[in-house]
C-alpha cells in the first residue's frame, strides 16, 4: 500500500472510530474479566476457609468425644485419603511445640507460627493465614485452633486447586483478547460506516452538485440526528445558492432582452441626429434625450441590482425601530402634489403611531412605489386610499384605488421584472417596482397580493408580520 493511501487510511474517520470502539471495547472486557476474576478468587478463597473452618470444628467435637488419640488416627486417615500432598494436619501444644503430625514430607520445613498461634489461644477463635511459600511450591491456607485443653489443630491446606483453577481463567482472559478484538473492530466499523453512510452520502452530493446537477439534494431523517441536521443545513446551503444562480441567470436575461431597446434606442437617437442634423440646437437637444435615456438606464440597472441583491438576502438590512403611520404619512405628503395634479383625491387612514422593526430606506421603497402605482394608474378625479392596520401582530397595509384595474391575464405576471401591462404603456415605468416592493416585503418575512377588478380598481395589501423579519 503506499504510503498516500496510508495516511489517507490513517485519516479516516471510520478507520479511528474502529479503533477507538475496538480499543474501548476490549478495555471494557478486560476490565469486566478482571473484575470477574477478583470475585471468583475471593469467593474460591472463602470457599476454602469454611472448609477448614468445618474440619477444625469436627476435630474439636471429635476431641471432646472421644480424645486425643482418636484424633491423631483420624488427621492420618484423612490425610491419606485426601492426599497428603494437599493437605496436612499438626497437634500442636499451647507452648508451640509439635506433638504430632501426618506425613509432611512433601510439604517442605514449614514453621509454626507463633504469632497466630497466640492470637487462636488468647481470643480462643480459629485464626487463618496464607502460608505464602517461596520454594516453588504452592501457597496453602491454613488455619490454627483450639480442639482440647491445650492442644492445638493446624489444618493446612494446598491452593494449588485454587491456583490452577485462576490459572485456567488468566489464560482464557488473554486467549479471548485477540478474538474479542477482531470481533469488536467490525462491529466498529460496521457501526462507523453505519454512523457516517450519511457523511459519505453528503460527499457524494457535494461531487455531483459541483459537476452542475444543483437540483440534488441529501435525503434527510434517515440517519442520526447530527447527520440529518448536516444534510439539513447542506440542504439549505444548496438552496440558497440555486436561488442564487437563479437570480444571476434571470438578471443576465433581462439584461440581454429588457437592456437591449433603451441602448438601441440611444443608438438610434445618436445614429439619426448624425445622420440628418447639422445645427447646434438639434444636437443639443440629442444630448438632452441621451443624457435622460443613460439616467433611466443607469436607475434600472440600479434597481435590478437592487431586486437581485435583495431576494438573495445579500442587501444590507439596517433594523431600526420605525413609526410606520409617520412613514405612509410622509410619502402621502410626497405624492399629495402629483395627486392634486391630476385631480385624485389622497386619503390616508393611520393609526396615530404604529412602530415596526425593519429596513427604513426599504420599506420607504415599497410604499413609494405602491403609492406611485396607485396615483399612476388611476385616470382622473379617482380616489386613492391608504389603509394601515395591525391585525394579529401582523401589520397590513392596504393601497385602495379606482384606476384601471389589472386584467386577469396579467395579473400573475404584474410581479415580474420588467412586466409592464398593456393599458399602462403610455405611463412612464420600467416594469421594476412590483419586482422591488415584493423583495422587500420578503425580506421583512411578509408578502405582497393583488385584488383587482377592470375598470374599476385595485387593492395591493402588504402584509409585515412582527416578529418574523428577517435580513
Ligand atoms: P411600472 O409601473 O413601472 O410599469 P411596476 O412593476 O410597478 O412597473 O408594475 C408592473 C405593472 O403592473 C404595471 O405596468 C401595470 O400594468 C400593473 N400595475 C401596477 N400597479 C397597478 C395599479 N395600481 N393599477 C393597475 N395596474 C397596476
Amino acid at each position: 500500500m503506499s504510503s498516500n493511501k496510508m495516511s489517507r487510511l490513517k485519516d479516516s474517520l471510520s478507520v479511528r472510530l474502529t479503533f477507538w470502539y475496538a480499543g474501548i471495547f476490549v478495555l471494557s472486557t478486560l476490565l469486566i474479566l478482571f473484575i470477574f476474576y477478583h470475585r471468583v478468587a475471593s469467593v474460591a478463597m472463602e470457599r476454602t476457609n469454611q472448609e477448614l473452618v468445618e474440619e477444625l470444628s469436627e476435630f474439636a467435637d471429635m476431641f471432646a468425644d472421644a480424645g486425643m488419640d482418636r484424633v491423631i488416627q483420624e488427621m492420618r486417615r484423612e490425610a491419606v485419603s485426601e492426599d497428603q500432598n494437599k493437605i496436612f494436619f499438626r497437634l500442636i501444644s499451647t507452648s508451640g511445640k509439635v506433638l504430632t503430625s501426618s506425613d509432611m514430607s512433601s510439604w517442605g520445613h514449614i514453621k509454626v507460627s507463633p504469632d497466630h498461634l497466640r492470637m487462636a489461644i488468647n481470643e480462643n477463635r480459629p485464626v487463618l493465614h496464607t502460608l505464602e511459600r517461596t520454594d516453588g511450591r504452592h501457597d496453602a491456607r491454613s488455619i490454627y485452633g483450639l480442639i482440647g485443653p491445650k492442644t492445638l489443630l493446624e489444618i493446612g491446606l494446598s491452593l494449588e486447586d485454587n491456583e490452577e483453577y485462576l490459572l485456567h481463567f488468566k489464560k482464557l482472559g488473554l486467549f479471548l483478547v485477540p478474538p474479542v478484538f477482531i470481533l469488536a473492530a467490525f462491529i466498529g466499523w460496521f457501526l462507523a460506516k453505519q454512523a457516517l453512510s450519511g457523511v459519505d452520502e453528503v460527499t457524494h452530493i457535494a461531487g455531483e452538485i459541483s459537476k452542475g446537477a444543483y437540483n440534488k439534494r441529501v435525503q434527510v431523517q434517515r440517519h442520526s440526528h447530527e447527520i440529518d441536521q448536516l444534510a439539513h443545513t447542506f440542504n439549505q446551503m444548496v438552496d440558497r445558492l440555486q436561488a442564487l444562480i437563479q437570480g444571476m441567470r434571470e438578471m443576465t436575461d433581462n439584461i440581454a432582452h429588457d437592456l437591449r431597446s433603451p441602448l438601441t434606442r440611444i443608438r438610434g437617437t445618436a445614429e439619426m441626429t448624425l445622420m440628418s442634423t447639422t445645427s447646434q440646437s438639434e444636437f443639443e437637444d440629442m444630448a438632452v434625450s441621451i443624457i435622460e435615456e443613460c439616467d433611466n438606464l443607469i436607475n434600472m440597472i440600479n434597481t435590478m441590482l437592487d431586486i437581485a441583491e435583495t431576494e438573495a438576502g445579500i442587501k444590507e438590512f439596517i433594523r431600526e425601530s420605525i413609526d410606520m403611520s409617520t412613514l405612509i404619512l410622509d410619502a402621502c405628503e410626497l405624492y399629495r402634489s402629483v395627486a392634486r395634479d391630476k385631480d385624485i383625491a389622497l386619503h390616508s387612514e393611520l393609526p396615530e403611531q404604529m412602530s415596526y422593526q425593519g429596513d427604513k430606506a426599504q420599506l420607504q421603497r415599497l410604499i413609494t412605489n405602491l403609492l406611485e402605482n396607485a396615483i399612476k394608474y388611476t385616470p382622473e378625479q379617482g380616489t386613492v386610499r391608504v389603509i394601515l392596520e395591525d391585525l394579529d401582530h401582523t401589520l397590513v397595509i392596504r393601497f385602495e384605488d379606482s384606476g384601471i384595474g389589472v386584467p386577469p391575464s396579467e395579473i400573475t405576471r404584474i410581479f415580474d421584472r420588467f412586466f409592464r401591462g398593456d393599458a399602462s404603456r403610455s405611463e412612464a415605468g420600467t416594469g421594476l417596482g412590483l419586482s422591488l416592493a415584493r423583495a422587500i416585503a420578503e425580506a421583512h418575512g411578509g408578502s405582497i397580493g393583488v385584488e383587482s377588478t377592470l375598470q374599476e380598481g385595485s387593492v395591493f395589501t402588504v402584509t409585515l408580520p412582527r416578529k418574523t423579519a428577517t435580513s
